[in-house]
């Protein structure tokens, strides 16, 4: 079904101009191709990484710039020039997000206002881009032979390279790469977790967003045959931003949609405005204003939701059966020594959340850190894991020091995790989720998503995944969306994803919690069966039951210390433990 509706909507643009279609919406169909292939860049970063840039013109600037400065003064070919525009965009792109990415919150949108401006400025002012006036008379294209001059003959260009742009997402954002992109709008702590480098992500998606800019602009150059600063200043990088805004930020047709309507009802009332107000001005702008404040609240997710409402949601296809599974780790051998927390320390201003604690933990052993709310267990397994850094002490894995390591170095190193307050993709499925987990075994990046030569991981990594659901007896709720699942799902799902990255040492922050009696049983079950396969585990849990029956040797902390330490029995015979802490449970 969507397939053929896409399929109609290429054929109808290609062949628009063979039509008997006015030049005038010939023109503007060229128009609307031009800012969807700009604010499909925006549905990447913004709508799907959650990063705002104000400074997409200024990218698609830099490719119309290039485009007729180097046509009007060399005799490079269309597509060299278009080659130097996409080169000298994905590097300013590079640069300006290299500084920006790794500051949280609003530097990116700030930076990009002023790269704006800056650029802006820049073209207006250089003597040898003509200044005010811009480049005037850049000759018309003509690729392999066929002429481009006209409206008519650029138009299945633009169109053809939009609706590819928007293929070439559409893959991408069902692949490896894709997903680790977004991840990046549930904050960073899960992703790096899962051996994720989040800021790679930001700015591949940032790098990519200018890249599609840049495209548009070659093209503008072409078609307008002439360029001045004034399509490339801030107020149209705002326009692109509202574009992608009103047609669905988080749709990749609803940047077809967006930026149609704008381009339409603008004309329009460019036309409309002043003669109803009786003076001439950019009245528009006051409209698409007030517009932008109404989707926002009435409609955050844009006019595409309108319609993709009564579109079926895209469920994966299993088309994974009897593939070969992804390759596993070797498992460090019965009783080696695996963990060694050694004195490790955390104080959050005043307070000394962990203090000086240790133990370690062996191979194919279940260890279990308990104690009473605020006892420091979560902020031990976040300084284990390097989620948070240590402020004194050791934490070694198979006698290699790795307190100071980013997390996702940790995870690559075979430690996985879950956490207490659940952190997943809600709008992912469960089994895109627990892919996530399969990061670090699988390397496909963006060519080859856009390429689909992914397709075999792919298979091999959603295998993976489909069978560590099984595992934990989920193997019914694949394909809904995390964020619909009851909250013990969610743990449970957490741990599969935990399972899908082949850990050797896994790490579960109360796992039976939400679940009931029967779930409880079965996840220990599955625990002990993990066990039994060679893996470490740590955990901390409430329920003295499961703890006790499962765990080898038994942490006890109270107000960040540790309490004591043994087996399962010296801790429920300890009086000091009784006192402290199952004293006052039971
Ligand atoms: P537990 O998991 O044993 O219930 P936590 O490790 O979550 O305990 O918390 C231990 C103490 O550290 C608590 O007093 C908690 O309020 C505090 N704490 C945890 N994380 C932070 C943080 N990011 N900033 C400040 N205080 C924190
Ligand atoms: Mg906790």
């Amino acid at each position: 079904m969507a397939r053929r509706v896409f399929a109609a909507f290429a054929v109808l643009m290609m062949g628009l101009p063979l039509l008997p279609v006015p030049d005038f919406w010939i023109t503007q169909s060229i128009y609307i191709g031009l800012y969807t292939l700009v604010v499909l860049g925006l549905v990447l970063l913004t709508g799907v990484a959650g990063l705002i840039s104000f400074g997409q013109a200024a990218f698609v600037g830099i490719g119309a710039y290039t485009a007729a400065y180097l046509a009007t003064q060399t005799a490079l070919p269309p597509l060299a020039t278009l080659a130097i525009g996409l080169g000298l965009a994905a590097g300013a792109a590079f640069v300006l997000g290299a500084i920006t990415l790794r500051m949280s919150g609003h530097y990116l949108p700030l930076a990009t206002i002023a790269w704006g401006l800056a650029l802006n400025y820049t073209m207006a002012n250089l003597e040898w881009l003509g200044k005010y006036d811009g480049i005037l008379g850049i000759p018309a294209m003509s690729l392999f032979g066929v002429d481009l001059g006209t409206g008519r003959g650029l138009h299945p260009l633009v169109w053809a390279i939009a609706l590819l742009a928007a293929l070439a997402l559409i893959r991408l954002l069902d692949s490896r790469p894709g997903r680790a992109i977004r991840a990046l709008k549930s904050g960073s702590t899960m992703a790096e977790a899962m051996g994720i480098s989040t800021f790679r992500y930001k700015l591949t998606a940032f790098v990519l967003a200018a890249l599609l800019a840049a495209l548009s602009g070659w093209l503008f150059a072409h078609f307008q045959r002439s360029v001045s600063p004034a399509p490339f200043a801030i107020g149209k990088g705002i326009e692109y931003l509202f574009m992608a805004v009103l047609g669905g930020i988080g749709h990749v047709w609803g940047a077809f949609l967006g930026a149609g309507v704008v381009r339409v009802v603008e004309d329009q009332l460019q036309v409309l405005l002043p003669r109803l107000i009786g003076t001439s001005g950019n009245f528009e702008t006051i409209v698409f204003g007030i517009v932008l404040v109404a989707v926002l609240k009435y409609a955050p997710e844009g006019l595409w939701s309108f319609v993709g409402r009564w579109r079926p949601t895209s469920r994966r296809v299993r088309d994974w059966e009897g593939v070969t599974p992804l390759a596993r780790r070797d498992k460090p051998a019965g009783g080696q020594r695996l963990l060694e927390v050694d004195a490790v320390r955390k104080q959050f201003g005043g307070l000394v959340a962990v203090n000086d604690v240790s133990f370690a933990v062996d191979a194919a052993q279940i260890v279990a850190l308990i104690g009473p709310n605020g006892a420091g267990k979560s902020t031990t397994f976040n300084l284990v894991t390097g989620v948070l850094p240590l402020t004194a002490g050791a934490v070694r894995w198979r006698g290699q020091s790795i307190g100071g390591l980013p997390s996702r170095a940790i995870a690559r190193l075979g430690i996985s995790r879950t956490f207490q307050h659940v952190k997943m993709i809600p709008e992912m499925t469960v089994l895109e989720n627990v892919a996530l987990g399969g990061y670090g075994r699988t390397r496909a990046g963006v060519a080859q998503a856009v390429l689909r030569l992914d397709r075999a991981e792919e298979r091999r990594l959603f295998a993976e995944a489909e069978a560590q659901l099984a595992r934990v007896g989920m193997a019914e709720q694949v394909h809904e969306l995390a964020g619909n699942l009851p909250l013990g799902s969610q743990r449970l799902m957490e741990i599969a994803r935990a399972l899908a990255s082949d850990p050797a040492l896994l790490l579960l922050d109360e796992p039976a919690a939400g679940l009931r009696h029967h779930e409880k049983q079965a996840l220990a079950t599955v625990l002990r069966q993990l066990k039994g396969e060679g893996m470490s585990l740590l955990l901390v849990e409430h329920d003295m039951d499961f703890v006790m029956g499962l765990a080898d040797r038994v942490v006890v902390m109270e107000f960040g210390t540790r309490l004591m330490e043994g087996t399962p029995a010296e801790v429920q015979a300890s009086p000091a433990v009784r006192a402290a802490y199952l004293g006052t449970e039971h």
